[in-house]
């Protein structure tokens, strides 16, 4: 997934969480802080524009406080994105269908190499 365009998903769901729970209009210090934390640590990625959406990754990289907060935040905003944002919604749920397969066909690959 595009580094920009997971930045836009996060963001996104960070600004939804915000506004219903906390009730900000603009983030509040506490998920500006998630939010250029995720943005950090989507920069610095190993696996770059070729991995996953961060929540499906295999390394999570998140600190345990970050990790569980964007847990809170995904737990929330995820569904209604389906509400608010449906087209940003069902390019992530395509965009983590397609990689579900990728990862199956290299599992079938990697078990067909090793024999
Ligand atoms: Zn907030």
């Amino acid at each position: 997934m595009q580094e920009q365009k997971e930045i836009q998903v996060v963001e996104f769901m960070i600004k939804l969480y915000c506004k219903k729970k906390h009730k900000c209009d603009n983030l509040c210090e506490q998920c500006k802080e998630l939010l250029d934390y995720v943005k950090e640590r989507r920069h610095k990625c190993p696996f770059g524009d070729n991995k996953t959406f961060c929540s499906n990754c295999k390394i999570h990289c998140y600190k345990p406080s970050m990790k569980e907060k964007i847990r809170q935040v995904m737990k929330y905003s995820g569904p209604r994105m389906m509400i608010y944002n449906p087209r940003l919604a069902i390019q992530h749920i395509s965009e983590t269908i397609k990689n579900k397969h990728q990862q199956k066909k290299e599992k079938k690959q990697n078990a067909k190499t090793q024999k």
